[in-house]
């Protein structure tokens, strides 16, 4: 065999390598190897972490879901499936080794959006804190960050920090689904249908169900001006999840 082949072999084998074992060629020699999922509605990658366990902002006083997260699409459906949640179970832990923001500034790249927790929430000062580095070091990306976290007070001033960079969206989540808004310079809400919709200045609808769930050439939920994101309603209330031990 040519030594040509021979390299090309290698290289193969080593992709192969790679790709079986959850590895990304710009984790090598890094102790974090942060796993980006590709959510089907987004224009763009995501970091996510395991629904419920990481959403202190998703109970209410009396440790049941608010109504907008018994509906949560991530503790259902394909979300359920062993490989997805390996690697929301993977990020849990990976995020705590030291060099993780180097290695999420490598695998964010040159995209230029990212959305932070298709599932998941930001649940640790510290890891709020990483966050911001990783948004200071990725200028060209616009970064879009739903959550819950405002309701703890030592995660909040953080939140204002994030979403005064320029090049991210900190966009404040209503525990409502029937439209109700929260304050905050970024927010959004569910709405019954689009019937229920109330237009206004910065005040955005989300079509996605116009285009089989997907964002299309939208990017609103990115997009400082936008004030209010109201997402109609889909899916359905979570049966399972007091029998998953979601909720105690
Ligand atoms: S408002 Fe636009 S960017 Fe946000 S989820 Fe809907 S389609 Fe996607």
């Amino acid at each position: 065999m040519q030594d040509k082949d021979l390299r090309c072999q290698a290289k193969k084998l080593f992709s192969f390598f790679l790709a079986m074992s959850g590895w990304a060629w710009y984790n090598v020699g890094m102790k974090a190897t942060p796993k980006l999922s590709q959510p089907s509605k987004m224009p763009c990658k995501s970091w996510s972490l395991p629904a419920w366990t990481t959403c202190p902002g998703a109970r209410n006083a009396d440790g049941s879901a608010v109504d907008a997260c018994s509906m949560c699409y991530a503790l259902q459906g394909r979300y359920t499936f062993g490989a997805v949640k390996e690697v929301r179970d993977h990020n849990l832990t990976d995020w705590t080794e030291s060099d993780w923001t180097d290695a999420m500034v490598k695998a964010i790249g040159k995209s230029t959006y990212f959305r932070w927790f298709d599932s998941g929430d930001i649940y640790s000062p510290d890891l709020a804190d990483k966050i911001v580095e990783v948004c200071q070091r990725t200028p060209n990306c616009q970064h879009w960050i739903p959550t819950r976290a405002f309701k703890d007070a030592r995660i909040q001033p953080l939140l204002d920090i994030l979403n005064a960079l320029p090049n991210v969206v900190v966009r404040l989540s209503s525990d409502s689904i029937d439209g109700e808004t929260i304050e905050g310079d970024n927010t959004s809400t569910i709405i019954e249908s689009p019937e229920d919709f109330v237009s206004g200045k910065g005040r955005v609808l989300c079509r996605a169900y116009t285009r089989a769930g997907k964002c299309g050439s939208c990017r609103a939920c990115f997009d400082k001006r936008v004030k209010i994101v109201s997402y109609p309603r889909h899916g359905r209330k979570v049966k399972t999840i007091k029998a998953a031990g979601y909720i105690g």
